[in-house]
């Protein structure tokens, strides 16, 4: 009996030899392990019932045992002409997470087909707390199974496969930190990779994070072709203490020091994300420690300007600062692109829409948080380190703090 408090396992969450235990727990041929397998990576069935290479009796039996979908509910919503679906996905126990997927015309100037990559989240909610990311003002929730993860997946092909195309990337920038949830979103990579599963060549897949250490050395043993993203957004320590909290626990030099050793050992290339944010890491000075931090690696640096965020009191640079930046960096040797407007209207890639749904921030917390940002960051300008992280203000919505 599946209950609130234990819901019936995933489809998604079991691995192919947990699935084949299953059919034979059933008395089902041996067969169907593959029937099933294939049906809920390749086929449009949203349900047991509809997966037509099954008997009535194997879907009877099949959906007393496992959830088709792990979600319990699903919002989409299109924007950006339809380029962009955003997914609000509920998860059993109410938690709500997003997944973003885009749709990418052709590249003939890179010799590029046309692309569809879905952005995943792999935790509700996320405890690193940096403060200019929706998702790390909510604080954490919960981490994600490697079934909740890879649902992410299948729906994006579902929706994708309706349209005739297929889905072509996975990045892990939605929200929470994939490294801090590390075994399942390596199982859920396996799922991904699996060519009876979801078939996605490792390459084709990147994690991002905020710069969990063991996490990056750990991620380059054992998913050595995975790309890995390290979102850095300030190459000096006081800076980054505030950007970026786990900075505190392991400080950019060994960020980047591990990102380094990631390279090496995998021979992938690292890019750096900078969120690009009006007069806090956006001078000469900030780009001058950035290039001396990277000097010398193959590193990728890519500029985002940033979605500005309720509680905040900061703005995206202005379009020419950051390309006045991206030359800087540029002429100091590294390779370096500029995100454009694309995901700003979806939130995509910072968790702005769960983060909308949990209500309108009360005026007054929202504007306790921004003066709190504005002192903290005059500080960190001067190079004042704090022993302290500013506390994730949790869901500011609605109730007066
Ligand atoms: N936790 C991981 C992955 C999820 S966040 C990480 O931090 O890398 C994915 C990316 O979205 C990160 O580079 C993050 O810095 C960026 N991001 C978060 N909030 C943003 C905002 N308000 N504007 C622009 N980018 C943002
Ligand atoms: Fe977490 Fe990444 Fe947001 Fe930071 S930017 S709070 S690590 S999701």
């Amino acid at each position: 009996m599946s209950t609130a408090a234990s819901p019936l396992p995933a489809i998604s969450d079991l691995d192919p030899s947990a699935v084949a235990q299953l059919v034979a727990d059933l008395g089902l041929e041996k067969y169907r392990s593959a029937q099933i397998l294939d049906a809920i990576w390749r086929s449009d069935a949203t349900t047991w019932s509809e997966v037509t290479t099954l008997s009535r009796r194997a879907q009877e039996a099949l959906a007393g045992v496992a959830r088709f979908y792990s979600a319990e509910q699903l919002e989409r919503e299109d924007v950006e002409d339809g380029a962009t679906s955003k997914l609000l996905i509920t998860l059993s126990g109410g938690a709500k997470v997003e997944a973003v997927l885009m749709r990418y015309p052709p590249d003939p100037r890179r010799g590029r087909g046309e692309r569809a990559t879905i952005c995943v989240s792999s935790q509700a909610g996320c405890a690193v707390g940096c403060p200019f990311c929706a998702t790390g003002e909510l604080g954490f929730t919960r981490n994600l199974t490697a079934g909740e993860i890879q649902d992410q997946v299948r729906r994006a092909r579902q929706i994708l496969r309706g349209e005739g195309r297929e889905l072509t990337n996975v990045v892990f920038m939605g929200m929470g930190e994939p490294l801090q949830n590390l075994d399942p979103v390596l199982a859920s990579i396996d799922g991904l990779t699996d060519p009876l599963r979801g078939g996605i060549g490792q390459r084709r897949i990147v994690v991002s994070t905020s710069g969990v250490v063991p996490g990056i050395a750990r991620l380059a043993k054992v998913r050595p072709q995975v790309t890995l993203a390290v979102s850095l957004h300030a190459a000096r320590n006081a800076l980054r203490d505030l950007l970026v909290p786990l900075n505190r626990k392991w400080p950019v030099e060994e960020v980047i020091a591990a990102a380094a050793a990631h390279a090496r050992a995998t021979g992938r290339r690292t890019t750096f994300e900078v969120t690009m944010i009006d007069g806090i890491n956006d001078s000469p000075e900030d780009a001058a420690a950035l290039a001396q931090l990277l000097r010398g690696s193959s590193a990728h640096v890519n500029l985002i300007p940033m979605n500005s965020v309720a509680h905040t009191p900061w703005q995206e640079s202005p379009a020419a600062r950051i390309e006045e930046i991206a030359e800087q960096l540029r002429a100091s040797g590294l390779s370096v692109t500029v995100r454009r407007n694309r995901g700003r209207e979806a939130g995509a890639a910072c968790g702005q829409l769960a983060a909308e749904r949990a209500g309108a921030p009360a005026p007054a917390a929202v504007a306790r948080r921004r003066e709190l940002l504005v002192v903290a960051s005059a500080a960190a300008l001067k190079g004042e380190r704090s022993p302290t992280p500013l506390a994730p203000s949790g869901p500011l919505g609605g109730v007066e703090q």
